[in-house]
């Protein structure tokens, strides 16, 4: 029986982002006034996918925000893998192009793999491209996925620290799961990696300090995977309608959030089961308000980075 005297405290994303983007604002207005230079992302989505049309949106929006140029590539569907190619070259060898990113997934016709390698490493804001994930693995400075980039700065805010500590990731995409493991070891944590052919998946997590969650299962992870005031990170973002679901998945706060539902058609969820953990863990990322906004921020601190690197470059 779980106990009843933990109070999950949130782990408030708005907060951190708000932080890292003003950061990288004055960082980017230093820029400008001592070497008369802006920082450029220059983003290329392939195709009408609606959610990735958003999530370009807000990609965009960030620069503006934090005061950096960006671009936007937006291509039809029918786009070649070769042609892809052309626009990226084109891109890498502009000067005034710091950064570059490919929203995923592509269409399908594209060789996604091909993509990601050509963009030339000090441009790969997204750190997927070998080279990146390489060093990542090695220990070494490059450029890190923005998602668990912003999980560490979400932990380092809230001064938790991971050394020696049992953290536990479920899922192992390149983009979450695999660099949020490495990150982890990095800061001494003693690192499993659980995915869909891990047995008896609860009997793993239950055991874990740290627990963080990118398997893109609503609210699948309950009171049962989690150890009793231990700290959970939920990367998932889903969305859910059904009103039986949001009642299971929200409890209290169900009425609520069928009021989200009635107005936008559904609401967000993350992969772990927000009712039960809060009966639980020590502290939680809320969906929405946690990591999501993290992921746009750490790709303005990326991109501003890979700005400077290059700006000495050019300088000398
Ligand atoms: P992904 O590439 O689909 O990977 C999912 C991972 O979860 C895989 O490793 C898979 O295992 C594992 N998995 C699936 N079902 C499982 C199960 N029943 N038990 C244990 N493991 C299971 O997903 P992703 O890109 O990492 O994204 C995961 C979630 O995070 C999604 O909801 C996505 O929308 C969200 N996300 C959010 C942000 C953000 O900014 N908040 C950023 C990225 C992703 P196998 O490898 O064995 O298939």
């Amino acid at each position: 029986m779980i106990s009843d005297n933990i109070k999950t405290r949130l782990l408030d994303g708005a907060v951190v982002a708000a932080r890292i983007k003003q950061e990288v604002q004055n960082e980017v207005e230093q820029m400008v006034q001592t070497h008369g230079y802006r920082p450029c992302l220059a983003a290329v989505r392939v195709g009408d996918d609606p959610a990735s049309a958003v999530y370009v949106r807000n990609k965009i929006k960030a620069c503006e925000e934090v005061g950096i140029r960006s671009e936007h590539h937006a291509l039809p569907e029918s786009t070649a893998t070769a042609e892809l190619l052309g626009l990226i070259d084109t891109l890498n060898e502009r000067d005034d192009v710091d950064g570059i990113l490919t929203q995923l997934p592509l269409p399908r016709a594209i060789d996604e793999t091909k993509i990601i390698e050509a963009i030339v490493p000090a441009k790969d804001v997204d750190g997927f491209h070998p080279v990146n994930v390489g060093k990542l693995a090695l220990g070494r400075p490059g450029f890190v996925p923005c998602t668990p980039a912003g999980i560490i700065e979400l932990l380092d805010s809230n001064s938790i620290d991971v050394h020696g500590t049992y953290a536990c990731v479920v899922g192992r995409s390149q983009i979450v799961g695999r660099p949020m493991a490495q990150l982890l070891l990095q800061r001494d944590a003693t690192v499993t990696i659980c995915h869909s052919r891990t047995r008896d998946l609860a009997a793993v997590t239950r055991q874990a300090d740290l627990l963080v969650v990118a398997i893109g299962r609503a609210g699948m992870i309950g009171r049962a995977h989690i150890k009793p005031g231990a700290v959970v990170i939920d990367v998932g973002m889903n969305k859910v309608s059904e009103p039986a679901e949001v009642r299971a998945l929200f409890g209290e706060a169900a009425d609520k959030r069928m009021e989200v539902v009635n107005k936008r058609g559904y609401t967000l969820v993350g992969d772990v089961n927000p009712a039960e953990a809060l009966e639980v863990a020590g502290m939680l990322t809320p969906v929405p308000g946690g990591v999501g906004l993290l992921t746009v921020a750490m790709l303005m601190k990326n991109t501003l980075k890979a700005a400077k690197l290059r700006h000495d470059s050019i300088r000398n």
